[in-house]
């Protein structure tokens, strides 16, 4: 049977490393913030490009403690995309703050830069200095165009959060994902391109202040020690075997990226024209988290019933943008009022996508669809 994402076949593949590695914290015996965890963290600043990562229980607490730590709370307005995990809006909500929402564009999937600089003038108007931040999302292991966005945001005096938890790895021109904005965050879920054995987050930025209002707030807001706390804070570190585990990981991820550019080369030169592969521009490259298509003229349905009669594994990432969510009723917000996420959100769907997935398996998904 073949696998959404293999991640038996990695594990069996790098198994003697990894289980070296998990031997050594178990005798150790340092199972919260052991070395592990600020090797891991060394290694993961160096990755992205940035002077501070700061590891922590998950991508959605790495959003939730970035808003936390930028200071954004009840009442202030945070704008981001319809077309996103539930997360993303949740780490807002969870502060009290309030959903914005401005569309992505057709072929990325991603924040639209016009329209983007469009909302803020709008909701400028209305909001004022209640509205805080932007958090842009790289859907899929897309980055988002940051080149535009973080001069949207800079021009607008608003706070940019890159939420790269489909992303790591991936990069715009010479930069990376986890470097954009002023604090970026990333998950080490599974399923992600570099994950864990359970969750796992991080949280990077360039700013060494945030950085340390982020260390204090993983563990209860504390100060110069654990038992002198000087803000509310959460409990949310990485354990020491996840950070054994993403070290191990970490070794062989750049041969996984590039692994993942073959297998979607493949699906891009071969599959039926009927379909729409998201958009990478000139200068992007994608972690290819996701491997997703759009069918046309309301065909998607079709194509997923063949990949199922195939005994091929295919899933919808997202059949419902966030504004329509049944937990975001009170927002008041209407179908119709982000087109392209409504429309993408009825039309794609993502195929098998992981670096061990070999030309046969291929051929049998292309011949599936065709
Ligand atoms: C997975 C994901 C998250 C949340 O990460 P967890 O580690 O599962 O909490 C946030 N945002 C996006 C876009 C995601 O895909």
């Amino acid at each position: 049977m073949m696998e959404f994402i293999d991640l038996k076949q990695q594990y069996r593949r790098n198994k003697a490393r990894i289980d070296a590695r998990i031997q050594v914290v178990l005798e150790h015996g340092r199972f919260i913030m052991g070395p592990e965890v600020a090797e891991l963290e060394t290694r993961l600043a160096d990755y992205a490009g940035v002077p501070h990562a700061v590891t922590c229980a998950n991508g959605t607490d790495a959003l939730q403690l970035s808003l936390m730590a930028a200071g954004v709370g009840p009442g202030d307005y945070v704008i981001t995309t319809p077309y996103t995990f539930f997360a993303t809006v949740e780490a807002i909500m969870m502060l009290g703050a309030v959903p914005l929402f401005s569309d992505v564009d057709p072929n990325s999937f991603n924040l639209c830069p016009e329209r983007l600089e469009d909302t803020i003038r709008i909701q400028r108007g209305q909001m004022g200095s209640r509205l805080k931040a932007v958090i842009a999302v790289d859907i899929f292991g897309l980055p988002a165009d940051y080149e535009a966005i973080e001069g949207v945001c800079n021009r607008a005096g608003l706070l940019l959060i890159e939420d790269a938890a489909q992303s790591f790895g991936a990069a715009q021109g010479q930069r990376r994902a986890g470097s954009f904005g002023d604090i970026a965050t990333t998950s080490f879920f599974p399923a992600k391109p570099l994950g864990c054995y359970g969750d796992g987050g991080a949280v990077f930025t360039h700013s060494r202040e945030l950085a340390e209002t982020l260390r204090s707030l993983r563990v209860h807001g504390q100060g110069e020690n654990k038992y002198r706390n000087v803000r509310v804070g959460m409990n949310s570190r990485l354990d020491s075997i996840q950070a054994a585990i993403l070290l191990e990981k970490l070794a062989i991820f750049d041969a996984e990226l590039e692994a993942r550019q073959t297998v979607a080369k493949r699906y891009r030169e071969q599959l039926p024209d009927g379909l729409q592969c998201q958009q990478v521009a000139d200068g992007m490259q994608s972690a290819y988290a996701q491997f997703s298509v759009r069918a046309r003229d309301g065909s998607r349905d079709q194509y997923v019933a063949r990949l199922q009669s195939s005994r091929i594994p295919v899933q919808i990432y997202y059949p419902v943008p966030l504004h329509l969510q049944p937990a975001l009723s009170q927002c008041g917000f209407t179908p119709g009022q982000f087109p392209v996420s409504e429309a993408i959100a009825e039309d794609v769907f993502s195929l098998p996508m992981h670096p061990y997935l070999d030309e046969n398996s291929q051929h049998q998904i292309i011949a599936a669809l065709k």
